[in-house]
Formats: structure tokens, sequence, C-alpha cells
């Protein structure tokens, strides 16, 4: 959450790149966004800052030539979405200016200590770090011993980065991300490598306390005691952030389109690397796979993966419940941890909770140079390019699709004649007919209030992505349930016109009895199955897959993204950037 940039050159100017760079991370958050900068005077530089409560993509204000600044997209975890608590903040004598993600968990205690009122500084933790790190300043006379003072002080996961009036930028991470690139004249700062992924030949990830000062194109890297490193350059695998959103469309709309060329691209997985991590998964191994949000959704259907073609003791659990794992693991027993950014603080915080009871950790992620990549002994990725909206589409399916290639793999078998089978089905999908049908369904359900879905087995975990993408996209009102739960309770919902989708793959008689039960208590019942049936009110058609139910557990979550963004987008709002949420989930 927030995402944080910087550009420092030897004299260039930097605005156009710094403001590009922020719109690229508008993702991780979008409640107001700033910069801070060098304006050159007749007197010499000095700082100055732009703060806005508009949407980014919407910048009018264009910083003027400067050549080094700070920029900051907010997502607010303490202090009202006001002007006053948009980053930068700048030091109560204008000697520095400071962006800040993370949060400050102890802040009211250093405000306490430091005699500041917090309520005065509208109980934004970042307004209190920016005193106390004015006062640690004064008080010590040196930036970097000042820094690691505060940082000694504060609790959390945090990531700051601070303007000095001479053009010095000074970085520190703990816990939240923070990447460094440079190209010839510039050195960039991020919160991940899109931010300035078109421009920088090389980069690399900053480790956990690690402090780095940045002046003009001068890049010094410290350890904690203070001591220089040597920073490990490395060049980004292109393919990876080179994709570029639909011009003038949603985000959404584009990623969910790509889907018949990014899921198969899992097949080109490095088979060395995936030989490397099957040989720990015996018969005897619990492999743990978990998530938080979508991804844990993703965790169940690899789980289903596993257990049904592998016969794999897989178990998914949340990350944010992994608590309930330390008595059924095992050292040896092995951690699969699902994330797109592979920086979520809850799976962060289930992978060291692992590895302390000796778990093997493997991670899937989408963002080259994330935390989890260096933390984990195992690192495959998405492949599925940048995913810019803030709802998981095509991220979601490559995981599951890196489920479907684990399993495979492990018995032996390939998988690229079902990946070419699936990509040809999908490519006749993702059409207009496809889209027209959805469109006109959703102009049926956009003044529902409510909405529920039921389905068994790997399309309960269909059901539960679905429901939550809608809930996203169009703040509709939808609940996935498990179609074994229905008659235990959940049938009391049903009255006279309230839609209910109901997956019914392969003409299932048992689903089709589901869908007859709630048709009998007035249900309009949407079936979302291969062929059309007189119980059906509405007929969604499922994505085909040769009667294969594994490739069914990936692709037939498609329909209901498109329902999501078709709901969003007839309900007005823009799909891309729901309310109140933010794609990089890295507090906790
Ligand atoms: N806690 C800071 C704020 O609310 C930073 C938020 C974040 O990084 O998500 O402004």
């Amino acid at each position: 959450m927030c995402g944080i940039v910087a550009c420092s050159s030897a004299g260039a100017d930097v605005s156009q790149l710094v403001s590009s760079a922020l719109q690229k991370l508008e993702y991780r958050g979008y409640d107001s966004y700033g910069f801070g900068y060098l304006l050159a005077g007749a007197a010499g530089s000095s700082l100055a800052s732009l703060r806005r409560l508009d949407p980014l993509t919407d910048m009018q204000d264009l910083l003027p030539a400067t050549p080094v600044a700070i920029g900051h997209t907010r997502w607010a975890t303490h202090g009202a979405v006001v002007l006053e608590n948009c980053h930068p903040h700048q030091s109560p004598d204008g000697t520095f200016t400071l962006v800040h993600n993370g949060i400050v968990e102890n802040y009211q205690l250093l405000a306490q200590q430091a005699g500041i009122d917090a309520s005065e500084l509208l109980h934004s933790d970042t307004a209190v770090l920016t005193h106390r790190f004015s006062q640690l300043l004064q008080q010590t006379g040196d930036r970097r011993t000042a820094l690691q003072t505060l940082l000694g002080l504060i609790e959390g996961r945090n990531t700051i980065v601070v303007l000095f009036e001479d053009g010095e930028i000074l970085g520190f991470r703990d816990g939240s991300p923070l990447v460094i690139g440079r190209s010839p004249g510039h050195v960039y700062m991020a919160s991940d490598v899109l931010a300035f992924g078109d421009w920088s030949d090389q980069s690399f990830a900053m480790e956990n306390h690690q402090i780095i000062s940045i002046q003009g194109e001068t890049v010094r890297l410290y350890d904690d005691r203070g001591a220089l490193l040597v920073p490990d350059w490395q060049t980004v695998d292109a393919r990876l952030t080179s994709e570029s959103p639909d011009p003038g469309g949603y985000h959404m709309l584009q990623e969910i389109m790509v889907q018949w060329e990014t899921i198969p691209r899992q097949a080109q997985t490095d088979p060395d690397a995936l030989a490397r991590f099957i040989s720990h998964l015996h018969s005897e191994t619990t492999v743990i796979v978990t998530g938080a949000g979508g991804a844990y959704y993703a965790a169940r259907q690899i789980c289903w993966m596993l257990r049904e073609l592998a016969g794999i003791r897989a178990i998914e659990i949340p990350a944010y419940e992994i608590g309930v794992a330390r008595q059924l693991v095992r050292p040896g027993d092995v951690l699969l941890a699902i994330s797109q950014s592979g920086e979520t603080a809850d799976t962060l915080d289930a992978i060291e909770a692992a590895r302390s009871w000796g778990m093997t950790v493997a991670c899937l992620v989408n963002m080259p140079l994330c935390s989890m990549s260096r933390l984990a002994d195992h690192v495959f990725y998405n492949r599925c390019g940048p995913e810019i909206c803030v709802l998981s589409t095509k991220s979601a399916t490559a995981q599951i699709a890196f489920g479907y290639l684990l399993a495979q793999s492990y018995r032996g078998t390939a998988i690229t004649g079902s990946m070419d089978l699936l990509s040809r089905e999908l490519t006749r999908y993702l059409s207009d007919p496809t889209h027209d049908r959805i469109r006109r369904l959703a102009a049926s359900l956009v003044k529902a209030e409510h909405l529920y879905i039921l389905g068994a087995h790997e399309n309960y975990g269909a059901a539960l992505i679905s429901a939550l993408n809608i809930k996203e996209a169009s703040y509709l009102h939808a609940e996935a349930f498990a179609a074994g739960e229905l008659k235990h309770g959940v049938i009391a919902l049903i009255e006279e016109e309230t839609p209910v989708l109901v997956f019914v793959p392969g003409g299932d008689t048992w689903m089709l009895a589901v869908a007859a039960e709630v048709r009998a208590r007035g249900a309009r019942v949407i079936g979302l199955a291969d062929d059309d049936n007189e119980l059906f009110d509405d007929w969604l058609p499922l994505p085909a897959t040769g009667g294969q139910r594994e490739l069914g557990a990936i692709a037939n979550i498609i329909p209901c993204q498109l329902l999501a963004f078709e709901l969003a987008v007839q309900r007005g709002l823009n799909p891309d950037k729901p309310r109140n949420l933010a794609k990089s989930v890295t507090v906790r």
C-alpha cells in the first residue's frame, strides 16, 4: 500500500520521469498524491512540494523542472484523507520533506515521548514520524545517525524516503519494499520495479535495515552498522515489466481478455527449477499453500489440483491464520506462498513463521525483485505481465495454472497439449458474443441487492473467487456458498427473484438438483454451465475445456470476471480502482 518514487540526476530535469513513475504506482493507493522537489531560485535551491486529493490519472499541475524529486500515492492507514495528511510531510524547519509507506504502530507512544500532541497532527503516524526525525536531526547533527535512531524507535513494517534541501535523498526499508534502479544520468527509487521499468537498465532490491543515500548520480548503500555495501545491480527480465495497458480502456478488461495467452505461459516455467522444488515433495510431505484474499482462494484451487491430480498432502491455510499449521507440520514440510505483489504483509508473516518451524519455503509471485522472491528457497512467477487493476484476474488464473503445472509435473505429465487446448478455447470464448451476453446479464442484475453463487468442490473455490471479484468491482453483495451448505441454512436467504448463480459443470446432476431446489423457492437461477437447461432462467456458458475438469478449475472464474467488470461499469464505477482498496496490501 502506498507507492513511493524518487528520481535523482546530475542536473537533468526529472519532473516528467517522476510523475509518470508515480502514475504507474497508482494501483498501490489512490487516496491522494504528492511530490517533494528541489526548486532552483536566484538565491540557490529550496525545497517545494505539491500535494493533491485528486486522482493521479488526472494530474493537472505538472511538476516544474527539477533535478531531484520524490513522490507518493497514498492509501491512508492513520489519519483522514485530507490534504494535511497527504505525503510528502515537510519538517517544521523546512530542511527536509519525507514520504512513508507502512504503519508506525507505536506512533502514539512516539508522540508522547517526544512531547508532541498527536491529535494536533491529525492522528497521522507519518506526521509524528516527521516531527520525531526533525528532533533527532537537531540532536545528533547527522542524517544517517538520526534516521538509524528513529528506526530503532518505531514498530511495524515501514519504508521511509527523505529529500533534504541540498538534494540528498536517504531511503530506509524495514518490511515495506524499496527497489533502486539506474540508467545513464539517473538513479531511481520506488516501491516496485514497474515504476521505472521502462527506463532503468539495472535494479536491485534493498534488504531490511539498509540505508541508501543518493546524491546526483552517486549511490551509497549502508548496512545497519553504517558499513558501505556494494549493491547487487541486476538486469530485470523485461518480459515481466514491459506490457502496457489497453490505451484509454480499463485495465481490468484488458487483463481479462489476455488470459488465452497468459495462462499457457506457465508451461514455460524453468523445468530445472520445478524439478528442484518437486524433489521436496514426498508422499510423507505436507504442503501448506497460503495467501490472503484472492490469493488464498487461488491457494484452495492449487491444493485441489495437488490432491486430486497428484495425491499430494496439500492443505490450504489463509496467511493470517497460519498459526493453525504449527501443530500439523514437521521440519522439511513445504510452504507455498501465493502473492501477486510478493509484498503481502500477512503472507510475509506466514513465511517467517514457516521458516521458524523448519519448513522449506516456495513462493509464486508476479513482481520481480519483491520481498518474497528474496526470502523463499524456490521462486516461481505468474508470468502474466504487470497487473494494474486492483482486482486479480489474469494473476488468479496464472496462480491456479501453476498449481496445475506443479501437480502434472509431479506425475511426470507435460502440460503443453492441455494449455494449447485451453488457449484455443479461450480465444474463442473471450470474444464479442460472450461479452455481449454478459453485458446483457449484468444489465438485468444492476439493481440487485444480493447475489449468491453456489459451487461444489473446485467450483466452490471458483464461486469464492467470483463472489470476491463481484464485491470488489461493483459493491454488489455477492456471496459464495458450498452447494452442500444449501439445505443446512443458506436456502433461507432465497426469496422470489433472488439471483443465484449455480456452477453446473458437465451437466452435473447434483448441481442441477441444487438449481432445481433454489428455483422451487422462487430464485432466479443463472446456470454457469456447458449447456443450457430448462432449470435455468439465464444461461452463462462456461469456457470449453475438452471435458478436463482441472482446466475448468482454472477457467471457470473467467465468466464472473467479466460479469464483475460489467456490473461495475453499468453501476457507474471504475473497476480498476474500487473504493477503500489497494492492490498491494503491505500492512497487516
Ligand atoms: N501510514 C501512512 C499514512 O496513513 C502511510 C500509509 C501506507 O503506507 O499505506 O499516510
